[in-house]
């Protein structure tokens, strides 16, 4: 090739698409989207950073962390590094009748910063996976102890747990839609989403549906299912840390399993490694995911304690009824190793309040805008709620022009950035927030 050329190629390939969106129109389903009238989807070519660059060449600043995942942003060295070195040595085994050095490295952390008595791992592939063995562990638990009556679940208005079968039957029925699904959902029951906000006392009225609920309808329930303090996709909301003290002691009280779902909470993003530390409670199962492996790929966790583990192993089948065929996939447990560590190795705390009281500071103009309801964060987590709801193609456009990628849903317009975001790329990103809302 003439080398005076390569620079002309070059510029035609960064300024004509080359993806076959066509294709991806016609074809290819995306998260919660129509092949009929598909929504405009932006094609990326990579990500560095904090930054998602595009295909045409713009740049966008994330404010999602690719939903909870990317901690420490895209393209990390330690992350590549920590793939590379596992890929040449197995990229995967089978879990049945084999182990391996990052599967028991992994499960070695998980034990040791999870709460003290969460002491054995199952590594699921992925957040809705972890979920259901949660709730599989909850069931064969009490078959185990003699109560097979013992099989309904108290789930949270509001809550949001996945998308497979079982998981979605715990997620909020209306905004899961669980009439769609009606014949093939367990009818669990569900508490009014926690009132007292985060900094705010929870009182005994404040729980007073939540129990009358439990003592109605003890004899039948296993376990409740809840997001400790942060309820993610099914409203983006802050619950008192008192409201999570009281539903542990109302499942000790009257023999329960809680399960907490912290796939979008870990590793930090509430302020609190694990958001149950804002309560200093530990739950009976706990389940992880996301930015698990720091958002490379999929990898998910359910921790429980002995004393379910052992339950579940003295029950009727002697083991745990679940194993998928890429349970503790040697890459995904690798990176995670890697992530954990490039975590706790960095000032991830100080990082995190940094984000919490810049996202505070540069939203609160907003809490006087016309149109919008609320304004709140915590942790590296930044939510404005709306009166009604937004135009998201529109606003998500005229977000991208001002070079930020977030992905509003209903009314809330929300930002939860990599750790890693400085403090003025963060201000880029609130600022650009500000301005498309605040104009709406
Ligand atoms: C995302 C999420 C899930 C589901 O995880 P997937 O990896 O999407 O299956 C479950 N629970 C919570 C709280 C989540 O945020």
């Amino acid at each position: 090739m003439n080398p005076g050329q390569t620079g002309v190629t070059h510029q035609k390939q960064t300024a004509v698409q080359t993806m076959d969106l066509a294709f991806d129109r016609q074809h290819v389903w995306h998260p919660y989207s129509s092949l009929i009238d598909p929504p405009p989807v932006y094609p990326v070519a990579r990500a560095e950073g904090v930054r998602l660059y595009l295909e045409d060449g713009r740049a966008l600043i994330d404010g999602m962390s690719s939903w909870w995942c990317a901690l420490h942003g895209y393209n990390v060295p330690q992350l590549n590094r920590a793939a590379q070195q596992q890929m040449e040595k197995m990229s995967h085994v089978m879990f049945g009748g084999l182990t391996h050095e990052p599967a028991i490295e992994l499960s070695k952390k998980l034990v040791e910063l999870t709460p003290a008595p969460l002491q054995r791992v199952f590594l699921a592939d992925s957040g809705s996976v972890s979920v259901e063995v949660a709730i599989k562990m909850a069931l064969q638990y009490w078959q185990s102890q003699g109560r097979p009556e013992k099989s309904r679940l108290l789930a949270l208005r509001n809550g949001y747990h996945g998308d497979t079968f079982g998981a979605m039957a715990t997620c909020d029925p209306v905004t899961g839609m669980h009439h769609l699904f009606a014949s093939h959902l367990t009818p669990h029951l569900f508490a009014p989403a926690p009132r007292p906000a985060f900094d705010q006392p929870c009182g005994d009225e404040d729980v007073a549906e939540l129990r009358r609920l439990i003592e109605d309808n003890r004899e039948q329930l296993a376990a409740i299912i809840l997001e400790p303090v942060v309820q993610g996709a099914g409203g983006m909301r802050f619950y008192s840390p008192q409201y999570l003290q009281r539903v542990r002691a109302l499942c000790d009280e009257h023999d329960l399993l809680l399960i907490a779902d912290e796939i979008a909470t870990g590793f930090g993003r509430s302020g609190k490694l694990f958001a149950c530390e804002h309560a200093a409670i530990s739950p009976d199962i706990l389940t992880l995911g996301k930015a698990l492996t720091g958002g490379t790929m999929t990898l998910a966790a359910t921790l429980c304690t002995d004393k379910v583990a052992e339950g579940i192993c003295r029950g009727e089948a002697g083991v745990f009824m679940h194993g998928p065929t890429f349970m503790g996939n040697p890459l995904a447990c690798a990176v995670a190793n890697a992530s954990i560590e490039l975590l706790l190795s960095g000032p991830w705390q100080e990082r995190v309040s940094r984000i919490e009281s810049q996202l505070r500071q540069e939203l609160a103009p907003l809490r006087d805008a016309d149109g919008v309801a609320d304004v709140r964060a915590l942790g590296a987590i930044g939510v404005v709620e709306m009166q009604a709801p937004v135009n998201m193609m529109q606003v998500q456009e005229a977000l991208i022009e001002r070079g930020v990628w977030l992905r509003p849903f209903g009314k809330l317009v929300y930002a939860m950035p990599p750790f890693v975001t400085s403090e003025q790329d963060l201000r880029q990103l609130t600022g650009a927030m500000v301005d498309v809302l605040g104009n709406l």
